[in-house]
């Protein structure tokens, strides 16, 4: 059976890196018929944000990852947070103890950071010397008894080498002689992440796990804790890196980084999917645009990328301008209504009596905007009157000789038309451009500037059919008067 999991530590955000693993497993999941889990590694109590674990479910929701397993859902293999299981963790390492895989460790800091100068001398990069391997039973029974801190340390061979064949890059290998024995209980009596999270994957029957290459490092360690624990180990599958465009890490300087910031700052959850799954797969057919289900279809490990992916919030910004265009209205309408009413164009107590115009207005502005909050600024003369004229536009279209007369026409021909629909108002102004001989230039960019104020927009006529016949009158009369 497939089993994949996302095990966020609750220290922040979900930032885009985590949203993207959290995606792959979620498509891996899915495609085989398996189930997604989510566990939430909470035992890093200082490193805990308030909020996090909230924000953390809520941008999962928003982004459309359904957890079959988790917070909220429960489970055959819960509790899944960690910081619930903590008997589960003291009982694996008893076992260790017991069997003589792990031990005791009673070193102090001083110890330590002793052990640390003298290698530092020897230009080493520091190793626990392993030196309360020596202690003998009736030491520790007598440390334990006088309640000296102690730590527990997993016992690691010497030589060899541990490997792994990783899903996504292939064998992958590491010297022991690297690694130390490393904690896997710390004194405060909490697992360390990489003994909790082997556990737990244990425990839940985690069939593959999928996570950040920066983790790599850790998986040696976590396969020799397999062994010691006697528990079959899972296959594994590490995602490249997420780097900024001048290939540095990732971090806050680039801008936005977690999902609720883009979500915040208007990017929809289609876009986000679809970008996010672009750092590190891609379809067979050559497109950029595509769907969840569309991933879920076509997913597969082999096609993940091992060269770490370039975020570009350029692209994603141009993506969630095609989004805005294409998506169905009434649902980018309900996206923006938010923004709209931010910016104090609508009430929100009456979006529903003034929906099917604010629909109209958005599904008039969408084709030239990327971000939702554009969708705002670009529909301001449609809920509020025209505060200023675009200065450029009033020097070459207002002062120039002959509009004001030209004007008046064209709110006579507005007066007249029997419909206001953007097909009679623009035969209307397209017959009167005829009768003049002008060109129609030179009627629609004034008539533009006296209605909505700017010199861009919408189509001219899509513009005065939504804006109705009694406002572009009283607007073509203030611009002239
Ligand atoms: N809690 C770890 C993290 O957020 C999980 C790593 C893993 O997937 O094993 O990075």
């Amino acid at each position: 059976d497939i089993r994949v999991r996302f095990a966020p530590s609750p220290t922040g955000y979900l930032h885009i890196g985590g949203a993207r693993t959290a995606l792959f497993n979620y498509y891996f999941a899915r495609k085989y018929n398996g189930k997604f889990i989510l566990r939430i590694e909470d035992t890093d109590i200082e490193r805990l944000k308030a909020d996090s674990i909230s924000q953390i479910l809520s941008s999962m929701k928003w982004l459309g990852m359904d957890w079959d397993e988790g917070p909220e859902k429960g489970g055959e293999y819960g509790p899944y947070y960690q910081s619930e299981r903590m008997d589960l963790y003291r009982k694996e390492v008893d076992r260790l103890l017991k069997e003589g895989k792990a031990y005791y460790c009673f070193c102090t800091e001083e110890d330590i950071e002793k052990e640390r100068e003298e290698q530092k001398k020897l230009k080493l990069s520091f190793r626990y010397s392993g030196r309360c391997l020596e202690l003998s039973e009736e030491e520790i029974e007598k440390n334990l008894h006088e309640g000296k801190p102690y730590v527990v340390r997993i016992k690691i061979p010497r030589e060899g080498t541990t490997e792994l064949e990783d899903l996504i890059r292939g064998k992958v290998s590491f010297d022991n002689s690297q690694l130390d024995d490393y904690i896997i209980l710390k004194s405060n009596n909490i697992p360390t992440y990489n003994f909790a999270c082997v556990v737990d994957d244990h425990a839940m029957k985690i069939s593959h796990v999928i996570r950040a290459e920066e983790h790599l490092s850790n998986t040696p360690k976590q396969v020799l804790i397999y062994r010691a624990l006697g528990y079959e180990i899972p296959k594994f599958a590490h995602l490249s890196m997420i780097l900024a465009p001048d290939r540095s890490k990732l971090s806050k300087r680039h801008g936005a980084t977690s999902v609720e910031e883009f979500r915040e700052g208007g990017y929809l959850k289609e876009t986000l999917v679809n970008y996010l799954t672009l750092l590190g797969w891609s379809p067979a057919e050559e497109k950029e645009i595509f769907e969840m289900t569309d991933t879920i279809e076509e997913f597969s490990l082999k096609k993940v990328s091992k060269t770490a992916a370039i975020y570009d919030i350029d692209k994603l910004t141009w993506m969630n301008g095609i989004y805005l265009r294409n998506l169905n209205l009434d649902y980018v309408t309900r996206e923006a209504i938010p923004f709209l009413i931010d910016k104090g164009l609508v009430n929100k107590e009456k979006i529903e009596d003034n929906y099917e115009y604010i629909k109209r207005v958005v599904g008039a502005v969408r084709e030239k905007v990327k971000l939702l909050p554009e969708i705002a600024e670009a529909s301001e003369y449609f809920f509020k009157e025209i505060e200023e004229y675009d200065p450029k536009g009033v020097a070459k279209r207002f002062e120039k000789e002959g509009v004001v007369e030209l004007l008046e026409k064209g709110k006579e021909v507005l007066a007249k038309t029997p419909a206001f629909d953007v097909e009679t108002v623009e035969k209307a102004y397209r017959d009167l451009i005829d009768e003049l001989g002008i060109k129609g230039g030179d009627i629609i960019h004034p008539t533009r500037l006296a209605i909505s104020g700017r010199t861009v927009g919408p189509g001219l006529f899509d513009i005065i059919s939504i804006l109705g016949k009694d406002v572009c009158i009283e607007r073509i009369n203030r611009a002239i008067e």
